[in-house]
């Protein structure tokens, strides 16, 4: 069985909710289906938790009010049958009552993640309502009774695989199974989520978890694109990742991916295969296990690091030094993304600024502390085994005119990492292209 995700925008609107429904029944194959909110739904759900933390419920009554009226639009909109309409409408005043209950609670964490999951519910219970309208064999599966995260806040893969298998078993038979991504449940049983973009993440648990044929995730774009099309001019889609190269790209900030979702495909060996929505006979990019030698693939950009380097003659020839400073990360829970070092200092990033002056105060006891914000971490991936010469030199060409702060080369055979100032990102990510790609 194939598993497909579907994101937002691929959702945003009822006429792509029909779309979507021919394009997942056409060749009649059983599949499980993992849907995101309607795009710009989740950012509403913030706003309208925002509002509530703020202690101020008109503020937070007024946006749901203009929601309710958006999703009355959308029901009309998507239905033929009078029974299918009412039914959903239905569903939706209750949702939008049980939102505007909120207004009139104690407003915590907690409740902001309750919030949160309602992109998801809507959005499924539509689709579902939709293909049922059409005919269509299919069922719904609550998230929330299948995907669990632990003490860690790391998926529980044994309780998905377990949980997911049944829910299958005890509903054999359907042409669709419909489920929500991004929202789950802690190990506590409150609700909780996976993320922002975290629909790619459920999409990859539940393949994993059922040794699916294949996971596809459907989104805006033809694949993988060999840059951020957001800011360079001629990116070109990737045919074919390696899962090392996928994970890569994803955590060093290619948005078509959630930062962690391959892990569980990888661990599986199951393909990732991206494709695009809008055009669905493109290729898109196929994540696999093949790893293609001599090649680059692509280049991807994360905002928001911070970098700390520390400075200290007691490093010289001294052992030991480097353990105390990682002890202080590890005190405060705050992991590193690059180092470097050299004989009298270490350079780090990090993107969790929650403990930054607690680290920064600690580190002041071994040696003098430098802090720069609002760093970009730009990364570099493909074969970078020792046959490919000439790679790191085309890169450093590329960034000739760019001031670069750390350079970290050799932690693996997939990637070469740059951090640069946030405002050199978007020169940096097309100089890289003009060098690499064109
Ligand atoms: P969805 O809502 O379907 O999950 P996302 O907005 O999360 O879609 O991801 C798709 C977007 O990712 C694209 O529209 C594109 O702007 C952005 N993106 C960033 N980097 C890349 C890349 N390297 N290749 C393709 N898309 C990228
Ligand atoms: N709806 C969630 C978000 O906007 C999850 C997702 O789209 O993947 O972040
Ligand atoms: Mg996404």
């Amino acid at each position: 069985m194939k598993v497909l995700k579907f994101g937002g925008t691929s959702v945003g609107s009822p006429q792509r909710m029909q779309d979507v429904s021919k394009l997942i029944t056409a060749d009649g194959q059983s599949k499980i289906v993992v849907l995101s909110a309607m795009s710009g739904t989740t950012n509403t759900l913030v706003e309208i938790s925002d509002y509530l933390y703020k202690k101020n419920p008109e503020g937070a009554n007024t946006i749901i009010n203009q929601l309710e009226q958006k999703y009355i639009k959308h029901v009309a909109d998507l239905y033929h049958t009078e029974e299918a309409r009412q039914k959903t409408l239905k569903f939706m005043h209750e949702e939008f009552d049980y939102l505007r209950s909120f207004t009139k609670v104690h407003f915590t964490s907690f409740e902001e993640k309750v919030i949160l999951a309602q992109g998801e519910i809507i959005s499924t219970n539509m689709v579902t309502n939709y293909l049922k309208e059409c005919g269509i064999n299919a069922l719904l599966i609550n998230a929330l009774d299948i995907i669990r995260t632990d003490k860690n806040a790391e998926p529980d893969l044994n309780y998905i695989k377990e949980k997911t298998t049944k829910a299958l078993e005890a509903n054999p038979g359907y042409q669709i199974y419909i489920t929500q991504g991004f929202i789950c449940r802690n190990a506590y049983g409150e609700i909780d989520n996976l993320l922002r973009g975290g629909s790619d993440y459920t999409a990859c648990l539940v393949g994993a978890a059922i040794q699916a044929e294949e996971i596809q995730i459907w989104t805006d774009i033809d694949g993988m694109h060999n840059n951020d099309p957001r800011f360079v001019e001629h990116t070109e889609p990737v045919r074919q990742l390696y899962f090392e190269e996928a994970a890569e790209l994803a955590y060093f900030g290619a948005k078509i991916l959630h930062p962690t979702c391959i892990q569980p495909a990888k661990f599986a060996n199951v393909p990732v295969r991206l494709l695009n929505t809008m055009d669905p006979a493109a290729p898109g990019t196929i994540i696999n296990n093949d790893f293609q030698r001599g090649t680059i693939k692509a280049v991807a950009a994360r905002d928001g690091n911070i970098c700390i380097q520390i400075n200290s003659s007691r490093m010289l020839l001294a052992y030991g030094f480097l353990r105390k400073v990682f002890e202080i990360f590890e005190t405060y829970k705050t992991s590193i993304d690059m180092v470097c070092t050299s004989e009298v200092g270490v350079s780090v990033t990090i993107d969790n600024r929650n403990h930054l002056q607690d680290i920064v105060n600690e580190l002041k006891k071994y040696g003098t502390v430098a802090v720069e914000e609002d760093m970009c971490i730009i990364c570099i991936v493909g074969d970078l085994a020792s046959d490919n010469v000439g790679f790191e030199a085309k890169a450093s060409q590329a960034l000739s005119d760019i001031p670069v702060r750390m350079i970290s080369y050799g932690g693996s055979e997939h990637n070469i990492s740059f951090v640069v100032k946030a405002e050199d990102k978007k020169c940096t990510l097309q100089a890289l292209s003009n060098t690499l790609f064109n």
